[in-house]
């Protein structure tokens, strides 16, 4: 399985099969974007290794599907790519497509067991417009995803009407611009508990895309882009406000809501201003606000972070420092900061498991000292299981979040939740 091309190796024979294309007006080629439907599910139902025996069988019978030169390669996991050199017409490529799956029919053996499997299939032809590999396979695999939708077993050729959304989707900074004149940024929330009772202190807000087609969206699908673009400022100050006017509702008996605050949307220096003109307007209790930022803001100039964080505290607005432990700033540097809450990441966490003593706990020790120390509350992220959740508390750790306790979730969820 292993020796199977890989996408390093994939990426490059499709580099040169465009070149030569481009050069020597050669016949298109076909990539076939093959993923195994439910892998995972029969994967885990089979237990160790045998889901590589699958995934052999499943080469195997790939094999018998192409010729010299074509080339089958495995780009992860369950996921194949056929490519299929000189191949113009889009029939030939889908008539592959049809035997891939006709060879995948038969039950396979794994585990001393008969399984079947199949597959979902993207088909794209490259002709000349193409100019790069990684667009070939962008095509192909929006093809697949269309595939899985229409569900499962069986193949989609990337066509033209998809070029649309597939340009869409690769100009991603367009899609963001769109979506928030179509306002579909919005903010789920997840509790922060104490530990003792988990009972809830208060909610994190945590943006999310409802994607037209695409479904509900986590940043880790666009954030990037939304910051190097500087479209974050805007989706930011919309997902503030509808954090704000929902957690009216949300937020009470001392509880508090906190925010996620881009490093660049913290150094204007009218932030603080505007996020409490904000409050008032949608008539919000800025003492229920918190702001969570990231060890990146400290690092500006620090002089000018105090002076913001200090506003902010006199306006009765307190801050967080997130995913504390992953930056650069020494454990020592903190203390200059006023800072209500420190959230250790959930990196230090996650090692916690039975029997394994690892070697965070330490870093997590000297940050409840230096939370003692300062006066602010310490939140351990991203606790997951029961162990971890009694290991903190047996450190000393008062507050946590994590999947544990509850996910997050739509405002109407913990609003129903409430009772109210
Ligand atoms: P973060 O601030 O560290 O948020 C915690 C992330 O961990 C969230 O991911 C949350 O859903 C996830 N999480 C919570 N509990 C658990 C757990 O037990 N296990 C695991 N594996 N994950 C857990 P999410 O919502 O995908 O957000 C990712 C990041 O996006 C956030 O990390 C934050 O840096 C950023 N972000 C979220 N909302 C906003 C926002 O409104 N504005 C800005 N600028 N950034 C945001
Ligand atoms: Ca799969
Ligand atoms: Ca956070
Ligand atoms: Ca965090």
């Amino acid at each position: 399985l292993t020796r199977l091309p890989n996408r390093v190796y994939l990426r490059d024979r499709v580099e040169r099969a465009i070149a030569r294309l481009r050069r020597d007006h050669m016949q298109g080629f076909g990539l076939l974007y093959i993923d195994i439907d439910r892998f995972k599910v029969v994967n885990d139902s089979l237990g160790h290794g045998a889901g590589d025996d699958v995934l052999k069988e499943v080469a195997r019978r790939l094999a018998t599907c192409v010729r010299e030169p074509d080339v089958v390669a495995r780009l992860a996991g369950d996921e194949f790519v056929l490519l299929l050199e000189h191949v113009a017409m889009p029939e030939t490529a889908c008539k592959v497509a049809q035997r891939v799956l006709k060879v995948l029919e038969p039950p396979l053996q794994a585990a001393g067991r008969e399984l079947r499997v199949s597959a979902s299939i993207g088909i794209t032809i490259a002709d000349r417009n193409y100019d790069s590999a990684d667009r070939v396979l962008h095509d192909a695999d929006v093809a697949l995803y269309r595939a899985k939708r229409s569900g499962r077993n069986r193949f989609v050729l990337f066509d033209d009407a998809m070029h649309q959304t597939a340009m869409g989707v690769l100009d991603m900074e367009q899609e963001l611009r769109n979506a928030l004149v179509r306002d579909e940024f919005v903010p789920w929330f997840q509790p922060l508990v104490r530990l003792g009772d988990e009972g809830v202190i208060g909610y994190e807000a945590l943006l999310r895309w409802n994607h037209p087609e695409r479904g509900v969206l986590t940043p880790g699908a666009f954030l990037k882009v939304a910051e190097d673009s500087g479209l974050i400022e805007g989706i930011d100050w919309r997902m503030f406000r509808l954090a704000l006017e929902a957690s009216r509702e949300l937020v009470h008996d001392g509880s508090f809501i906190t925010l996620n605050v881009s490093p660049r949307l913290f150094q204007h220096d009218d932030f603080d201003r505007r996020i409490l003109a904000l409050t008032h307007e949608v008539g919000f209790d800025p003492a229920r606000l918190r702001l969570e930022v990231t060890e990146g803001t400290l690092l500006g100039d620090p002089d000018a972070v105090v002076a913001t964080l200090q506003r902010l505290r006199d306006a009765k607005i307190e801050a967080a420092l997130d995913d504390f432990g992953t930056g650069y700033s020494s454990l020592g540097h903190v203390h200059h900061f006023p800072l209500k809450m420190i959230k250790i990441d959930r990196s230090f966490i996650t090692p916690f498991a039975a029997g394994v003593a690892p070697r965070s706990s330490a870093v997590i020790e000297a940050i409840l000292a230096l939370g003692n120390a300062l006066g602010a509350e310490v939140v351990a992220e991203g606790i997951e299981t029961r162990y971890q959740c009694e290991v903190l508390k047996a450190m000393g750790c008062v507050y946590g979040q994590g999947y544990l306790f509850a996910h997050p979730e739509p405002a109407e969820y913990w609003l129903a939740k409430q009772g109210r």
